[in-house]
């Protein structure tokens, strides 16, 4: 199947590109971008070019930024074309739901990525966690905005998210795994003072789990949660990669994100053949909340 790739920047070219290379299901037979392209690859620099100049596209995937990414999305469900977004899937949650009813309408494949949830240590943590009660849980996710983020502006302005952007990573994560639903009771923001997104956040969810985001990272990085049951100790580190039940390791190792895009496009492939759409917005709807409920501080100004 054909695949147009849309917003050549930082995860494209790591993660989309050599997926797709990989892939027995997708051709990528074109981008869209302002400036990127890929070598051998046609390349338009605006979507309805390319929506127009290309009928044999059927599916376009998008890395955009969340906030130009709902146009986007919908210029190509419009011209009947299926749809895969990066996470987070838009800048709120209603043009979420505008999109998979417009996907539902046209008889299209909406598939909002969570890549996180394909990490390696990910389906056994559930499974381990299934039967076990949680007496606490504990999320710490702190990495340095510089090295992972170089120079995107578009982060720390309103939508772009700031920390939440990998923050949103441990929430798709923490309501895969989590054998009954939480809700956030309780967050505080860090914001610089000449930005419009947090570099930091703190927040309690319901059955005494703890998130701990941060962007000022320049140590040791970390992607880790930690729970305690009442059968034992798993934590999941490297961002779901590597499995630790009461200390030992079973699953995994460092690799970040090596075989996550790779499931992504496979599920894709699965999903446009049958007109099917994958929409779950739980791990916005948890970050939203710290928006609406957070109490907001003012911290030093942020350059890259
Ligand atoms: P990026 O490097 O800034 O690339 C985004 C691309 O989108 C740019 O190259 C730009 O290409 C295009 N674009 C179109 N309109 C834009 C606008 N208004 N502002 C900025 N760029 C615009 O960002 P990224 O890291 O690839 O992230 C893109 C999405 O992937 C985000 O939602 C992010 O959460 C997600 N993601 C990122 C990572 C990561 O490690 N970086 C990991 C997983 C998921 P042109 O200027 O050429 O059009």
């Amino acid at each position: 199947m054909k695949l147009a790739l849309v917003g050549i920047g930082k995860i494209a070219v790591d993660q989309h590109v050599p997926a797709l290379a990989e892939s027995p299901d997708w051709d990528l037979a074109a981008t869209v971008s302002r400036s990127g392209t890929v070598d051998g690859v046609e390349a338009f620099d605006s979507m309805e070019k390319m929506l127009a100049a290309r009928p044999d596209i059927g599916t376009v995937s998008l890395c955009l930024p969340p906030v130009p990414r709902f146009q986007a999305a919908r210029a190509a469900l419009l011209a009947g074309r299926h749809v895969m977004l990066e996470k987070p899937p838009g800048a709120t949650l209603a043009e979420v739901h505008i999109l998979h009813d417009l996907a539902r309408q046209q008889g299209l494949s909406l598939f909002a990525t969570w890549h996180s949830r394909h990490a390696h240590g990910v389906a056994s943590a559930k499974a381990w966690l299934a039967d076990k009660v949680i007496r606490e849980g504990r999320v710490i996710w702190r990495e340095d905005v510089r090295k992972w983020h170089p120079g995107q502006d578009w982060i720390f302005e309103a939508g772009g998210m700031g920390v939440f952007d990998p923050g949103i990573n441990a929430t798709s994560i923490l309501t895969e795994i989590l054998p009954a639903p939480i809700h956030l009771r309780s967050a505080e923001m860090d914001f610089p003072a000449n930005r419009q997104a947090p570099i930091a956040a703190r927040l309690e969810f319901s059955g005494n789990i703890h998130a701990d985001f941060d962007f000022r990272e320049e140590g040791p990085q970390t992607w880790d949660m930690e729970f305690a049951t009442d059968g034992g100790h798993l934590a999941l580190r490297n961002g779901g990669n590597k499995l630790e039940i009461d200390g030992k390791a079973v699953e995994g190792g460092d690799r970040i994100m090596g075989a996550e895009y790779p499931a992504l496009y496979a599920r894709m492939a699965q999903l446009v053949p049958q007109g099917r759409s994958d929409v779950d917005l739980l791990p916005m709807v948890l970050i939203a909340d710290a928006f609406t409920l957070g109490r907001r501080n003012t911290v030093e100004e942020f350059q890259f």
